[in-house]
C-alpha cells in the first residue's frame, strides 16, 4: 500500500497515525497518509521560520527563480508521476488533466517569478525646507510563514498558483493540501530537494481541518499569513483564527456563477462555452457556471442543444482518451451532490437531463460517480439557484431585458465570475460593468492569462492574486527616506 508522508525541513516524515485515501473511481484504499499533529506542524514552522533567517534570507531574487524555474522543468520532466497522482487522487480525466492541471502547475513556478522579477517599487523626490531635498523610495520584503490550506479540486494547480508567489517573493510555506487529495503536494516534495532548495522552504502537512492539521497551522501563532482557497464557511472559521494574531488573509471561496445568453450570440460558441463551464472537471471548479440565463427568443432552442450535447457527454475512467466527464472527488461530495439533485425534483423542477447515478459496471460502481444534471421551471429563490452545488449541473432560465437579467445575475451571495455571449460588444461592456463578479468573461468562459487580477467579490473572496497583485499579499512595502 503506498504510503503519503508529510514534508517538513527537507525529509519525509512519517507519523504512525495514519488515515485512509479512497479512490473515486471504485472507493479502494489506494493510499495511507500519515496525519501531522501539533508536533509535526511545530516541527515545520520552525523549519520554515529558521530558512527565513537563514541561507534563504540571503538568496537573491535571481537565485530564487532559477530554483523555481528548476521546480517546474523537474515537474514537466516527471509529468506522468503527476499525472498519475493527481488523477487518482480526484477521478479527473487524464485529458484534462495532462493539458491542464499538470502543465499550468508547471507554468506557476515560473510566470509568478517572472512577475516579481520585473516588477518595479515607487520613488519620489520629496522638497524640503533647506532646499536639499529627499528621496523616497519603496523596497519590497517577504511576508515571512505562509500557510496554505488547499482543497481538492485542483489540487496541484491551486497549490502552486500560492507556493510560486509565496516562494518567489521570499517567504517559505507550510502547505495543507486537502485531505482527500495528498499526494501532489508530498511529490513536490522530492522535486524540491532534487533542485536543491534549501530545507524549511517547502513543507507539507497532512491532515483534515478541525482539530487537525488545518487547524494546527492556521491557529499557529508563527504564522504570519494564511493563504485559502475552499469553502466561505471555513474560510469564515479561518479568518477567526488569523484574528488572534491579526494575520493577514487571502481567500479564494465558492461561486453560484451566472452565464448569460442574449439572442444575438454566436449560437454555437455559446452552446460549446457554456457546456465547458458546466462539466470540466466533474464541475468542480470555483469559476463554474451553475445558473445560465437566456433570452427567450432563443431559449428553447438552446435547451434543446444543451440537453443534446449534455447526453452525448462520454462517463468514464481518467485513463480512457475518450473519457469527458470522471467522477466526483469522493462519496461524500456525491451524496451532497445528489441532496440537491432530490431537492430539485421535490420543488417541481423540469429534469431537462441526468438527475441521478450513471449505471457502471463492475466494481466501478462504488465510485462517485454523477449523471450531468440540467433543469429548468425554477425560480430565483429556489436552493438550486442559490446555493453552490460543486457539480455537473446547472438550471437554466429565460429572461426578457437586459436590466431585468443583470439584477437577476447579481442576487447571490457570490460574487466570483460570469460570462456574457453576445455579438454586441457595447451591450458587452454595458452589461459587464454592471455585474457584481472579479471576473467577467465575454464570448468565452476561464480564459486564463496569469498576468490578470484573480478574485471575486462579496462572499467569494478576500482580496486579488494574478499578475502584480500578488505581491501585496506576499510581500511587504517598507518606505525608505533618505534626507539629501
Ligand atoms: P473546504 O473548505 O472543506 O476545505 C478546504 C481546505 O480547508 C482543506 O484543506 C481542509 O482540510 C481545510 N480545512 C477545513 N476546515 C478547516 C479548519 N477549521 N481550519 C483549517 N483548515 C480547514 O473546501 P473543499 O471541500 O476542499 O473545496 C470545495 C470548496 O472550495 C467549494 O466551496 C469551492 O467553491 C471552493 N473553491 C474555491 C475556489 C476559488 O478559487 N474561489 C477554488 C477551489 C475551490
Amino acid at each position: 500500500m503506498k504510503e503519503i508522508l508529510n514534508f517538513i525541513n527537507g525529509e519525509f516524515i512519517s507519523t504512525g497515525v495514519t488515515f485512509n485515501k479512497y479512490s473515486p473511481i471504485n472507493n479502494s484504499i489506494i493510499a495511507k497518509v500519515h496525519a501531522a499533529g501539533k508536533e509535526e506542524v511545530d516541527a515545520a514552522v520552525e523549519a520554515a521560520k529558521s530558512a527565513m533567517k537563514g541561507i534563504w534570507a540571503n538568496f537573491t531574487i535571481s537565485k530564487r527563480i532559477e530554483l523555481l524555474y528548476a521546480v517546474a522543468d523537474k515537474i514537466i520532466k516527471r509529468f506522468d508521476e503527476f499525472l498519475h497522482a493527481e488523477c487518482a487522487d480526484t477521478g479527473k480525466p487524464y485529458q484534462l488533466a495532462s493539458t491542464f492541471d499538470i502543465p499550468y502547475s508547471a507554468a506557476n513556478f515560473k510566470t509568478f517569478a517572472d512577475i516579481v522579477k520585473i516588477t518595479p517599487t515607487e520613488c519620489f523626490e520629496t522638497p524640503t525646507p533647506d532646499g536639499r531635498g529627499a528621496i523616497n523610495y519603496s523596497i519590497r520584503r517577504p511576508v515571512g510563514v505562509i500557510g496554505v490550506v488547499c482543497p481538492w479540486n485542483l489540487p496541484l494547480l491551486l497549490l502552486s498558483w500560492k507556493v510560486g508567489p509565496a516562494l518567489a517573493c521570499g517567504n517559505t510555506v507550510i502547505v495543507k493540501p486537502s485531505e482527500i487529495t495528498p499526494q501532489t503536494a508530498t511529490l513536490l516534495g522530492e522535486i524540491m530537494n532534487e533542485v536543491g532548495m534549501p530545507k524549511g522552504v517547502y513543507n507539507v502537512v497532512h491532515g483534515s481541518g478541525c482539530n487537525s492539521a488545518g487547524e494546527f497551522v492556521t491557529n499557529h501563532p508563527d504564522i504570519d499569513a494564511i493563504t485559502f482557497v475552499g469553502g466561505p464557511q471555513t474560510g469564515s472559521t479561518i479568518m477567526k483564527a488569523a484574528a488572534n494574531g491579526v494575520k493577514s488573509v487571502s481567500m479564494e471561496m465558492g461561486g453560484k456563477n451566472p452565464s448569460i445568453i442574449f439572442s444575438d450570440c454566436d449560437f454555437l460558441a455559446a452552446i460549446e462555452g457554456t457546456m465547458r463551464s458546466i462539466y470540466i472537471n466533474c464541475g468542480q471548479v470555483c469559476l463554474c457556471t451553475e445558473r445560465i440565463y437566456v433570452e427567450r427568443p432563443i431559449y428553447d432552442q438552446f435547451v434543446k442543444a444543451m440537453k443534446e450535447k449534455t447526453e452525448a457527454l462520454k462517463i468514464g475512467v481518467p485513463e480512457n482518451d475518450i473519457t469527458d466527464m470522471g467522477p466526483l472527488v469522493s462519496l461524500e461530495h456525491q451524496q451532497k451532490v445528489l441532496s440537491y439533485y432530490q431537492k430539485a425534483k421535490d420543488l417541481g423542477a423540469t429534469v431537462v437531463t441526468g438527475g441521478g447515478i450513471p449505471q457502471m459496471p463492475g466494481k466501478l460502481a462504488d465510485g462517485a460517480w454523477i449523471e450531468p444534471t440540467l433543469w429548468t421551471g425554477l425560480d430565483d429563490h429556489s436552493v438550486i439557484a442559490r446555493e453552490e452545488i460543486f457539480g455537473p449541473c446547472a438550471l437554466i432560465q429565460p429572461f426578457d431585458t437586459e436590466e431585468e437579467v443583470i439584477n437577476r445575475a447579481n442576487d447571490t451571495k457570490y460574487g466570483l465570475a460570469c460570462s456574457l455571449w453576445t455579438k454586441d460588444l457595447q451591450k458587452a461592456h454595458r452589461v459587464s460593468t454592471q455585474i457584481n463578479a472579479g471576473m467577467i468573461w465575454v464570448n468565452s468562459w476561464f480564459l486564463r492569462d496569469f498576468r490578470t487580477p484573480f478574485g471575486g467579490s462579496k462572499e467569494s473572496r478576500i482580496g486579488r492574486e494574478g499578475g502584480i497583485h500578488l505581491l501585496d499579499f506576499y510581500t511587504e512595502l517598507r518606505n525608505i527616506c533618505i534626507k539629501l
